[in-house]
């Protein structure tokens, strides 16, 4: 199968669908793969590092379209992207249709078969090219609260680990699932003293077991969030609901009882964020400040580390992106119901009911 890497074109997207490392492990299953120059420059690979892969590097992005039996991307193709798909092509790349009906009329008119990162299941119950991403974020979460707190960014100047004979910050993490756990990780290990909010108790049994000592566990009543805001140096929000917005947890009024300069990292914002007073923000400013509490509301964090994250993807998509190359979609996904959970679209027909239900399609 010929495997085609295009760059990707969505403003601020620095990641790239294909590492090195997968396209030498599709060349070894003996596919063929085009990567357009400089497409994954942002992530800190050349062009030099895909032709020792094994890989030919093309022009344009229009000669991957054209050429290739199998499309693999990070963000959802955009218009003039989409022009350029076909019947009996194969897309596989993160397309997030629930809530973009233009995106799938164009898919659909395609005749392309779209495989979504997002919808891809594991035994587990998760969703394993999700999960990366989360991992990215929340890792990322204290290290930018951790920015924010500093004075100069508008923070209360306390330093996470504090130093000897001066406390630490302490930080409240709402919500315990991917982001959460690695949020509270690495806070704990710059030295803060974390606190993780979970409505799940048998979540809450699973941090006990594992991270006793490390941070502590409290269940996520009103009261309790409460509480625990007004003590709080950084906040991180990190809750999820699947398939819903995020719930507010925090409304404005209660930002008056935090201490001024304290930190909210609103994670969840890709879900409209878990406190009220949150609006998006981008990388180039990233923060903002409510009643005195600087507000960190980056929708795509992993974006500000295309190169962990690019690799962190690649390693989650590469054993379906063989199967698929190795297989067919059709046999790929008959061999394995978690990859077949992430067809979204075949010939002109949907085929996720979740997408169909939120857009009133027939599946
Ligand atoms: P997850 O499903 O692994 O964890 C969510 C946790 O929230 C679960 O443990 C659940 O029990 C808990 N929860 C649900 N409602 C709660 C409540 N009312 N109070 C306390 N806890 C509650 O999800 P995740 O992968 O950790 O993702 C968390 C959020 O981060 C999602 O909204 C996700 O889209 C977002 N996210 C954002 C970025 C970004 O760049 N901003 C990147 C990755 C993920």
């Amino acid at each position: 199968m010929l495997i085609g890497c295009p760059k990707e074109i969505k403003p601020q997207e620095y990641r790239v669908g294909l590492t090195p490392a997968a396209a030498r492990e599709a060349v070894a299953h003996g596919h063929a793969v085009i990567v357009e120059t400089g497409a994954g420059h942002g992530a800190g690979f050349e062009d030099a590092d895909y032709t020792a892969a094994g890989a030919a590097i093309v022009g344009t992005a229009a000669e991957v379209f054209a050429r290739a039996d199998l499309v693999v991307k990070v963000k959802e193709p955009q218009a003039v992207e989409r022009a350029q798909l076909r019947e009996g092509q194969i897309l596989f790349t993160y397309l997030h249709l629930a809530p973009d009906p233009e995106q799938t009329r164009d898919l659909l008119a395609s005749g392309v078969t779209a495989i979504a990162y997002e919808t891809v299941t594991d035994a587990q119950g998760g969703l394993p090219l999700l999960a990366p991403m989360s991992e990215v974020a929340g890792r990322l979460a204290p290290q930018v609260g951790a920015w924010a707190l500093q004075k100069a960014n508008g923070g209360r100047g306390v330093l996470m680990g504090g130093v000897p004979g001066v406390g630490p910050a302490q930080v409240l993490v709402i919500g315990g699932g991917v982001v959460g756990t690695q949020a509270a990780r690495v806070a704990a290990g710059m030295g803060a003293e974390v606190t993780v909010l979970d409505r799940s108790l048998p979540r809450l049994r699973y941090l006990d077991d594992v991270y006793r000592g490390v941070f502590k566990t409290r269940y996520a009543s009103a009261d309790a969030t409460a509480e625990l805001i007004q003590t709080a140096d950084m906040v991180v929000g990190a809750v999820l609901i699947p398939g819903a917005a995020a719930p507010k947890l925090v409304t404005k009024a209660q930002l008056s009882t935090m201490k001024r300069g304290a930190v909210i990292v609103d994670v969840a914002i890709d879900q409209g964020g878990c406190f009220e007073t949150s609006k998006a923000t981008t990388h180039e400013a990233p923060i903002y400040e409510v009643d005195g509490v600087v507000h960190y509301c980056v929708a795509n964090m992993p974006g500000a580390v295309p190169r962990t994250s690019t690799i962190a993807l690649g390693n989650a998509t590469m054993p379906f992106l063989i199967a698929l190359a190795n297989k067919g979609w059709r046999q790929a996904c008959t061999d394995d119901p978690h990859l077949l959970a992430g067809l979204n679209t075949h010939a002109g027909k949907l085929t996720n009911y979740a997408v169909g239900k939120a857009l009133g399609l027939d599946v």
